[in-house]
């Protein structure tokens, strides 16, 4: 195998601050995922209190703090939301609110809740829309701090000090895009943090992964499907970037669309390393929910996203565990919080803790997009883009 490079083949330390255990129960199978103990860290409250109640009553009072500073700044929704109770809003009030659109946010001036001299980074996705126009969305420096605490979060199960971590996402490499992001949050754990080139040609992923040697990488799934025929055809590159000792590949952390079982478990077993997968969306702001090793679903950002599952017809909300369409509401979000967000996502909300023991929110697997034929929503699996 080829030389391992720089001091990082001594044993991995976390690349996370340890604050306190979770509470909740872990299974002796799989370890406890990292998203608790960064949650039960931030939720505060009554420490004597179970996690999981002290968890619900901080996204409680996150709930209805996002929802009156959305009502006080924003133009849309102090249009919208006027007449609503927020200050004492529960979950059923919340369904009572409007749903905010993709086409909604084309007018994205009037969703800012800050000046914007005061946004830190801009961003421009297309629509699905017949007018085409593109929306925009915009993050506070204290958003983008929200996601980098999370990132570093759940890359802690994948990445560790002393390590070099390849991001290969397209437009990853923009200031404050998420090679950016994950530098800035993974540095000071002393994670290095490369951004590779997104195409996904044979040629490309090779040149990347020898130059760099990278210990993790971050990677979409087609680039994932790229890398699994590299390896399976070209048995001395496998070798050079399999994982030996502390050297090689020995996490992948799967973003932009939904990977599939087949290409997982191959990588896995090819290059002996953990593939999870992330779910996320620009408009979550990039980090969303991430698997655990237990893998049974997406441990969510619980103080920064309120889920709902609604009925794509007739938008009532639907019971944990039905298949629907995912709706979103930003928690602490402070440039441009989206109030019950339509995603387009068909997805569900799991019922049963995670074997890893959280009883933290957790979001299924997204079974494809909601699109119109003939008049109706069906699910189609088409790719998500725009994370
Ligand atoms: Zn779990």
């Amino acid at each position: 195998m080829a030389a391992c490079v720089s001091a990082s083949c001594a044993p991995p330390q976390s690349a996370l601050p340890s604050p306190s255990a979770p509470s909740a129960p872990t299974s002796p199978l799989f370890p406890p995922s990292p998203l608790d103990a960064w949650l039960e860290a931030e939720c505060g409250g009554d420490a004597s209190l179970p996690f999981a109640q002290r968890l619900a009553q901080a996204r409680l009072a996150a709930l209805r703090a996002t929802l009156c500073h959305a009502a006080a700044h924003s133009l849309h929704y102090k249009r919208s939301l006027a007449g609503f109770d927020l200050a004492h809003i529960n979950a059923a009030g919340l369904a009572a609110l409007p749903f905010t659109t993709a086409q909604d946010i084309v007018h994205w001036q009037n969703f800012l809740c800050v000046s914007q001299g005061e946004v830190q980074r801009m961003v421009t996705l297309r629509t699905s829309g017949s007018t085409g126009q593109p929306k925009r969305l915009a993050f506070s420096p204290a958003d983008l701090a929200r996601t980098m605490s999370f990132f570093r979060a759940g890359m802690s199960q994948l990445v560790h000090r002393g390590e070099r971590l390849l991001v290969l996402l397209p437009g990853a490499e923009r200031p404050d895009g998420v090679a950016d992001l994950l530098r800035q949050a993974l540095a000071p754990s002393g994670v290095r943090v490369l951004a590779g080139k997104p195409a996904a040609t044979a040629a490309s992923l090779k040149a990347d992964l020898m130059q760099h040697r990278p210990h993790a990488l971050v990677a979409a799934p087609h680039q994932l499907r790229a890398l699994l025929a590299l390896v399976q055809q070209d048995a001395a590159f496998a070798r050079s970037i399999r994982r030996e000792g502390a050297c090689g590949i020995g996490g992948i952390q799967s973003s932009g669309d939904l990977l599939d079982e087949a290409t997982r478990t191959a990588l896995e077993q090819s290059l002996r390393c953990t593939v999870l997968d992330h779910f996320g969306m620009t408009e979550t702001g990039y980090g969303g929910g991430v698997q655990c090793h237990a893998r049974q679903g997406y441990h969510l950002r619980a103080l920064d996203l309120w889920p709902e599952i609604v009925d794509p017809h007739s938008g009532a909300v639907l019971p944990d565990g039905v298949q629907g369409e995912l709706v979103l509401t930003t928690l602490q979000r402070e440039a441009m919080p989206l109030i019950r967000y339509r995603t387009g996502d068909a997805a569900t909300l799991l019922t049963q803790p995670c074997l890893c023991g959280s009883p933290a929110p957790r979001l299924g697997a997204v079974a494809g997009r909601y699109v119109w034929e003939a008049g109706r929503r069906v699910v189609r699996a088409v790719p998500k883009g725009g994370s």
